[in-house]
């Protein structure tokens, strides 16, 4: 295979504008990727991620001594980022105003990574309509012990139920133990409606078969079963951005699959920077993703 990523990460940080301190410190101590491996990873995938990533509120997990220490999970911008990972002040619920971190371009990533920024976590609206989402994600949670391929009978399962509401929907592993299966919609609902569709397909699919899901979240009630998180869809929850990293064993990635490739995967954190690198290059399993136009207006699952 092609090397993917075959440039400099301190170069490509100081074509744009970004300093990059202690390029060369571990972050991934299990693989030894440095601070500049990952900006040279971004650079590799900037091209497909920056679509899914761009001008949405961003949370973020830092991990200061790389991934083996302690990481902390970041959700506004406090200051002290460059200026290239930009802010942007939503008015809350109660009237509160608070600065979140966004995005729009490589070196917004990159200012992100050189602030040890290791996991990049995204809401499901974007900052011109942010009451509105443009995207559901159900995030498959399996109970300890469940083999991979619950998870993706889970997905697929899913996928089928929503095309039978006439909803496409774009499955992604999560680099971690689960699928996300992704719904792109125009954003004409506001969050209390799509939480409300999210929960009850969910919830009819744990009454529908109960031995298989639960939609609640509590762990004790998860036995043996596949926790169905519809709790990524409210209103300032977030979900891993399609190609962010992820600080686990391994330095895994969160990608796109395409559903006939699914049934096919070993494991939700089988890619690493370089496979997904390649991938991002060579392949292309969401071609439709942006210009799927479905809305939730109307829609509600029957039971
Ligand atoms: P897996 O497939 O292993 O479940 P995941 O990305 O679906 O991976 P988690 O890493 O457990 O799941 O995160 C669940 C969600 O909660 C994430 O999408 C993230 O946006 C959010 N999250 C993670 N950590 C925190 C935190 N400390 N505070 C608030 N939200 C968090
Ligand atoms: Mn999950
Ligand atoms: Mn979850």
């Amino acid at each position: 295979a092609p090397v993917a990523i075959e440039h400099d990460g301190e170069d490509i940080a100081e074509r744009l504008g970004v300093r990059l301190t202690s390029p060369s410190r571990v972050v991934f101590p299990g693989q030894g990727i440095t601070k500049a491996d990952l900006v040279a990873y971004y650079e590799a995938v900037a091209e497909v991620m920056l679509p899914h990533i761009k001008d949405r509120p961003l949370s973020l997990v830092r991990c200061p001594q790389g991934r083996a220490k302690a990481c902390f999970f970041q959700k506004h911008d406090t200051g002290g980022f460059p200026e290239q990972l930009k802010s942007t002040t939503i008015t809350e619920k109660d009237g509160s105003k608070e600065d979140y971190f966004y995005l729009d371009d490589l070196a917004g990533i990159i200012a992100g990574t050189q602030m040890n920024t290791l996991e990049w976590h995204i809401w499901g609206s974007r900052r011109e309509s942010v009451e509105k989402p443009d995207r559901l994600v159900f995030d498959i949670d399996p109970d300890e012990g469940l083999d991979f391929g619950s998870v993706i009978k889970a997905a697929e399962d899913i996928g089928e139920r929503l095309r039978a509401l006439k909803l496409k929907s774009y499955p992604m592993v999560s680099g971690g133990k689960g699928v996300h299966v992704i719904v792109p919609i125009r954003p004409e609902v506001e969050w209390p409606d799509a939480k409300a569709f999210c929960k009850d397909f969910a919830q009819c699919l744990a009454e529908d078969e109960p031995g298989r899901f639960t939609a609640n979240l509590s762990k004790a009630k998860r036995k043996g079963r596949l926790f169905i998180d519809y709790l990524r869809n409210e209103r300032g929850s977030t979900a891993i951005s399609p190609w962010s990293a992820r600080s686990r064993q391994g330095a895994p990635v969160a990608v796109p699959i395409a559903w006939d490739e699914l049934s096919d995967l070993p494991a939700a954190n089988t890619f690493s920077l370089q496979s997904a690198a390649a991938r991002a290059k060579n392949e292309n399993p969401w071609p439709d993703y942006f210009k799927t136009r479905q809305s939730l207006k109307g829609k509600s699952v029957s039971r």
